[in-house]
């Protein structure tokens, strides 16, 4: 990784109790250091700890992020749901959009515009995932899948400076299996140009996600393309996160 920022976004999913708050000290305390003073780190727990995440993060320099967000911008009638303005009155500035466990659930490309649309307007900063299933990596699919949700997803949106992207390939996400080197070099290069080209964005932020652990850190902070890591399971262990930010920056 060459760039000054390096993001390392902790996705806890449907993880995480109060008690889980603690763990958050170690980061906090790995953060102050000098050697870390390039990794950006973001915390994005479940919608139930955003609160007291916040109270925790506050004042360090440690984010925070929801994983997700309802399509309605205004507040309605949407039993369990909750929208840009709720997540950014709890003090986030990151919101999780398009991932692939929320989309393989039916959300739609043009639902993903919508809540896009909508957290823009919150002026909150997006991580947009983007990935192809196995079935159509198989098909040779990769490329048309990945535009298909890029334009629909930022379609009518205007200024993208506060969108960064996720690249996350289906068949890695909380399988074990990383994309080889070589491979993902070259995927996260087109997914850049393509954003360049079609966005007109100078130097978009594009983050792999799927399977990072401490073990393959130190492979994949080798390619040069990538901005840093959206990380699943391995974030629910702040040894294992904490690992990885030390093995990425060192
Ligand atoms: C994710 O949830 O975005 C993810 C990448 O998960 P994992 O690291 O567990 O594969």
């Amino acid at each position: 990784m060459t760039n000054n920022k390096i993001y390392f976004i902790a996705n806890w999913k449907m993880y995480g109790t109060l008690k889980s708050v603690q763990s958050l000290k170690t980061v906090i305390k790995l953060k102050k250091m000098q050697n870390y003073k390039n990794a950006k780190i973001i915390y994005c727990p479940p919608f139930t700890l955003l609160d007291q995440f916040y109270k925790k993060i506050k004042n360090t320099q440690i984010e925070l992020g929801a994983q997700n967000c309802h399509f309605n911008f205004e507040f309605g009638p949407f039993t369990g749901a909750v929208n840009s303005k709720m997540i950014k009155n709890v003090g986030c500035k990151y919101v999780i959009l398009g991932h692939s466990e929320n989309r393989s659930s039916g959300e739609s490309d043009k639902a993903i515009n919508l809540k896009v649309k909508s957290c823009l307007k919150e002026k909150l900063k997006i991580i947009l995932c983007i990935g192809e299933t196995l079935k159509e990596r198989r098909k040779n699919k990769t490329n048309h899948i990945l535009k298909k949700q890029l334009i629909n997803g930022l379609k009518n949106i205007k200024n993208k400076n506060n969108i960064i992207f996720a690249y996350e390939p289906v068949w890695s996400i909380g399988t074990g299996v990383v994309p080889k080197s070589q491979d993902l070099e070259k995927q996260v290069i087109q997914i850049k140009n393509f954003i360049k080209q079609k966005f007109r964005m100078k130097d978009p932020k594009v983050l792999y996600g799927g399977s990072v652990n401490p073990k393959n850190a130190s492979i994949l902070k080798q390619i040069s393309s990538i901005n840093g890591f959206l990380i699943g399971g391995a974030s629910q262990n702040v040894n294992k996160f904490i690992d990885i930010v030390k093995k990425t920056i060192n």
